[in-house]
């Protein structure tokens, strides 16, 4: 069992535990009075774990609703959103209730975004059950929905009462999800922990779930702490993704987005040592350690396209780009590089 301490603007704890499943009504009736709770959840998630929630938290005294949509990033729109908003108004939620997010990010992400702003905000819980949500997204009050023009442009900074981790569910996965969240765990490594990127090449994720995520939650923890509106330091946390982000963009999100992040880390890192900003033997490390689990390490797009992608952001957000840039293993930095060079760190980067 390993509980973390999250000390954000509203301070809440993370709990991670093999089998803590069921006891998530007892942990929730220590933080809220008897009241309705939605478990918003979808269709991979919900059939597993639904009915161990429900009981669960029954059991504890809450009267629950249960709302449940389809799996997949096309579940993160401002339609879905209004659906969802309008089933706690029909239900007659009060700012007194409360939401639980039982799935992965997407879920967690449209849970908490509802959370934030009906009745100009209720409580929330992430469940995360997959190992992207477990370490990354569940925790640090990201919430957001997508736009037709891109990803999470509409969002609130929300922070969950409680984040609880049951490592169990990842059993459940199939395999090419489970390797989604090993590619946010290697960002972990490579980004501000060598000892712990290394570990990853001799001992395999799934053998010790449980101290992964712990590890990684504690990082992020650290990060969130200095800068909980992602102004700074919490930037790190974006390595990999703005080549990842424009990848995914170019499959129209058919590519699922860890994969894209491992492409997108190979990438950065080789375009860094290509300028002479990291050794070489980053590189051939990085390669390995995605290799070894599975992850691809090449973009399937051409040049033009993937700057295109990449640069459709700018559009929004004018004509700097933050790259996170390796150094090392373990060890990254935030630079601010001008849109127009964008092309030749992808060239640098092995796209052609
Ligand atoms: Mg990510």
């Amino acid at each position: 069992m390993k509980t973390i301490q999250i000390p954000a603007s509203t301070p809440y704890e993370v709990h991670i535990e093999v089998g803590c499943l069921p006891r998530l009504g007892q942990q929730l009736a220590a933080i809220f009075p008897p009241c309705t709770a939605v478990v918003v959840s979808d269709e991979n998630a919900f059939p597993h774990y639904g009915q161990t929630v429900s009981e669960s938290m029954q059991a504890a005294g809450f009267s629950v609703l249960t709302y449940v949509l389809p799996a997949g990033e096309s579940s993160k729109t401002l339609d879905s959103y209004g659906r969802l908003l309008a089933f706690l108004a029909r239900h007659h939620l009060r700012r007194s209730d409360f939401l639980v997010a039982l799935g992965g990010g997407v879920i967690g992400d449209l849970t908490g975004f509802a959370a934030a702003t009906y009745l100009r905000g209720i409580p929330y819980v992430q469940v995360p059950t997959t190992l992207l949500a477990a370490v990354d997204s569940s925790v640090g009050g990201k919430t957001a929905v997508d736009l037709p023009v891109g990803k999470n442009l509409v969002g609130a900074f929300w922070q969950p009462a409680l984040v609880w981790c049951d490592p169990d569910t990842l059993t459940t996965l199939p395999a090419s999800v489970f390797t989604d969240g090993c590619a946010e765990v290697i960002k972990y490594g490579l980004l501000g922990d060598a000892a712990f990127f290394h570990r990853l090449g001799r001992e395999p994720i799934a053998d010790s779930p449980e101290e992964v995520i712990a590890h990684c939650v504690a990082m992020k923890r650290d990060l969130v702490a200095q800068d909980e509106q992602d102004r700074g330091v919490r930037q790190l946390l974006n390595l990999g993704h703005t080549f990842g982000h424009a990848i995914e963009e170019c499959s129209g999100y058919t590519l699922s987005h860890g994969h894209c992040v491992a492409m997108g880390m190979a990438i950065i890192t080789r375009s860094a040592a290509a300028q002479g900003l990291c050794p070489p033997s980053a590189v051939t490390e990085v390669l390995q350690l995605l290799e070894r689990y599975q992850l691809p390490t090449t973009a399937p797009y051409p040049l033009a396209q993937l700057e295109h992608a990449a640069l459709s952001d700018k559009k929004i957000f004018g004509e700097t780009i933050h790259l996170v840039v390796p150094e090392n293993v373990g060890c990254c930095r935030l630079r601010d590089v001008p849109a127009s060079e964008l092309r030749r760190w992808l060239m640098a980067g092995g796209v052609q």
